[in-house]
């Protein structure tokens, strides 16, 4: 039996099948503005159509775009669309689905994908750091996810890299995600940030603000393996070779925890991989 995978994004929603370390049947859709209605419906009818073409489930794994309780499958709040505070997964999967759901952030659930499927020979622990929109990140050890006391270990996006002071949308200055999201990239330099980092010269500032955001991870955590995701590691090889060189420069005496840094390679299904191996750890 397999594992049924939602994904709800803030540009996109999308369901799979997650059977035997693999997904298939992955659908998508934009993500319409408004109530969670439209998008539960749309879930729901799916769910059925693979139910109907011979697919049998045990568990429901979700990843919702925005902070939540996975210990109440519940939404905290929504940034990207209204409508979702508040909202139980678990009532919901109860009545409609009538299956076992977990559910966990796209920054969680994107660490255990990596942690699992990314390659990375069984790591002692491994730093997912999504770089789109916003800045978020999951920390994976010895396989269990670090939630913290209030399911906001992995804030990354929001300490403070530099002193100037810029404000964030959180309300902090300096923020991390002020600095190097994709969202502020733009807003700060009037140009898309793919157009932005094909530039040398861009690229080399830019790789030194992810420096001093990935050092106080590495100090903090001192993970085996970071991995980059999200818009951002669309510059490729690129970025990567400059912030392997960056990372080692800001870490100097702290120069030997430098982890293997890499960039994601399991593309659309990645959060899928990730649903499904959070939903088996319900069975
Ligand atoms: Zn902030």
């Amino acid at each position: 039996m397999a594992i049924f995978t939602i994904d709800i994004g803030g540009t996109k929603c999308a369901v799979g099948v997650g059977d035997a370390g693999s997904i298939t049947d992955l659908v998508s859709w934009p993500t319409e503005i408004g109530g969670p209605q439209h998008t539960l419906d749309k879930v729901t009818q799916q769910f059925n159509a693979f139910i109907n073409n011979g697919h049998t489930f045990q568990a429901v794994g979700v990843c919702f775009g925005g902070p939540v309780n996975y210990a109440t499958n519940t939404v905290y709040t929504s940034v990207h669309k209204a409508g979702w505070d508040e909202f139980n997964f678990g009532t919901w999967s109860n009545t409609q689905l009538g299956l076992p759901i977990a559910i966990d952030n796209d920054a969680n659930i994107g660490a255990l994908a990596e942690y699992h499927f990314g390659g990375y020979e069984n790591p002692e622990s491994l730093l997912y750091v999504t770089i789109s929109t916003g800045i978020g990140a999951g920390l994976v050890i010895n396989g269990s996810l670090l939630h913290g006391f209030r399911n906001s270990a992995g804030e990354l996006g929001h300490i403070r890299i530099t002193d100037e002071p810029l404000e964030c949308q959180c309300g902090r200055l300096g923020c991390f995600e002020r600095v190097c999201s994709g969202a502020w990239l733009e807003r700060t330099h009037g140009r898309p940030a793919e157009v932005l980092l094909a530039e040398d010269a861009f690229l080399s500032t830019y790789a030194e603000n992810l420096a001093r955001g990935f050092a106080d991870a590495v100090l903090l955590y001192n993970p085996e393996v970071i991995v980059i995701g999200g818009g951002i590691s669309n510059a490729g090889p690129r970025l990567l070779e400059r912030v392997r060189i960056t990372l080692k420069k800001e870490l100097g005496s702290w120069a030997h925890l430098m982890p293997r840094i890499e960039i994601s390679t399991l593309g659309p299904s990645g959060v899928h991989l990730g649903a499904m191996e959070l939903a088996r750890g319900l069975l």
